[in-house]
C-alpha cells in the first residue's frame, strides 16, 4: 500500500489495504529483498525462505490464507522499505505505454480519481519514474574507470 500523496488531484490513498490482497502477488527483486532483510535484521536468504515464493526467475511476496500479503497487518509492516512495485502504485510504467490503463486501475483502487485527465496522469507518471531513475543512478555512484 502506498502512502505517498504528492499528486492529490490524481490519487490519495484511502488506506483500505485492497491492493495488499490478491492481484497475483507482489514481485520483489534482489534490491527489495536486501532492503527488507536489513529492515528486519535478517539475511536475504532468510527473507526469501520465510516471506517469499519463487515465481519464474524471481520471487513474489507470500500471501496468507486470507489472500493478504504476509506483511499486511492493518498497515504495511515494512512500509519504510516496501517493494518498488508497492512504492510506485498507481504511477506504474504501463501507464507510459497506455495512460488509458488508469481507468481500469481506478476501478479496483478507491484512492485513484477515475476521471483524471490522462495527460496529467502521463506527465506525473513520467516525472515520478524519471525521479526514481535519477535517484537510483545517484545511489549507484559514478561509473568506475575501465
Ligand atoms: S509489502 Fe506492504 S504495501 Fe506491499 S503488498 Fe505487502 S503489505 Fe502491501
Ligand atoms: S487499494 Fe488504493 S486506496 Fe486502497 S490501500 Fe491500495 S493504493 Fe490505497
Amino acid at each position: 500500500m502506498p502512502w505517498d500523496e504528492e499528486a492529490p488531484d490524481l490519487f490519495v490513498c484511502r488506506r483500505c489495504g485492497d491492493c495488499c490482497k490478491g492481484y497475483g502477488g507482489t514481485a520483489v527483486d534482489e534490491d527489495d529483498i536486501a532492503a527488507i532483510a536489513r529492515h528486519l535484521n535478517r539475511s536475504p536468504g532468510e527473507v526469501r525462505a520465510r516471506y517469499c515464493l519463487p515465481a519464474g526467475k524471481g520471487f513474489l511476496l507470500g500471501q496468507r490464507e486470507d489472500g493478504y500479503c504476509v506483511f499486511w497487518d492493518g498497515i504495511c509492516r515494512i512500509h519504510p522499505v516496501k517493494p518498488r512495485m508497492c512504492r510506485r502504485w498507481p504511477f506504474i510504467e504501463g501507464l507510459l505505454r497506455d495512460p488509458g490503463n488508469w481507468r481500469a486501475m481506478a476501478s479496483v483502487c478507491p484512492g485513484m480519481r477515475a476521471d483524471a485527465p490522462l495527460a496529467r496522469v502521463l506527465s506525473v507518471t513520467a516525472a515520478r519514474l524519471e525521479a526514481e531513475r535519477r535517484k537510483a543512478l545517484a545511489c549507484a555512484g559514478p561509473p568506475s574507470d575501465p
